[in-house]
């Protein structure tokens, strides 16, 4: 299942790419853009606009969220579709650009990472779109915690 998240959703996009579903977003985006490439790459737009029942071809694409928190919304999102999100698919995507991330070997980032935290991680990602590389760390901690504090894991 894929996602396009209306340019109010920057956080439920990024929660959703947490959890593995390939979701696009962009800050400015019109609306027919983000009708035409919902239908073109088959979809689900996510929004709070109730504007978006004006294109009637994309009725069936068009998912509209009730509520205001990031994290509500994804559960919502979650509920909607009966989508249970694996371990697996966790922090496999780019959560600035979406892209699939590649596992790279800590023997790979040596010097290319601070020492500390080549020192105390040993998963490492690289995002071909960022050129960038990521590792778990605290922040993948907290995340995880959050979601599981909301029951989503
Ligand atoms: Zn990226």
């Amino acid at each position: 299942m894929k996602f396009i998240c209306d340019d109010n959703l920057g956080k439920l996009a990024k929660w959703l790419r947490t959890l593995g579903y390939d979701t696009l977003f962009s800050r400015e985006i019109e609306d027919t853009e983000l009708v035409s490439t919902a239908l073109k790459e088959e979809r689900i737009i996510l929004s709070r606009d109730q504007q978006l029942k004006r294109f009637k071809s994309a009725e069936k694409k068009l998912f509209l969220l009730s509520s205001n928190q990031p994290l509500d919304q994804l559960k919502e999102v979650l509920k909607k579709f009966n989508l249970k999100p694996e371990e697996k698919n966790h922090f496999t995507r780019c959560l600035v650009c979406n892209q699939v991330l590649v596992p790279v070997s800590k023997k790979e980032v040596e010097n290319k990472v601070p020492p500390f935290v080549f020192k105390t991680q040993e998963k490492f990602f690289y995002c071909s779109k960022c050129d960038k590389l990521f590792w778990a760390g605290t922040h993948v901690k907290n995340l995880k915690k959050k979601i599981s504090e909301k029951g989503l894991l």
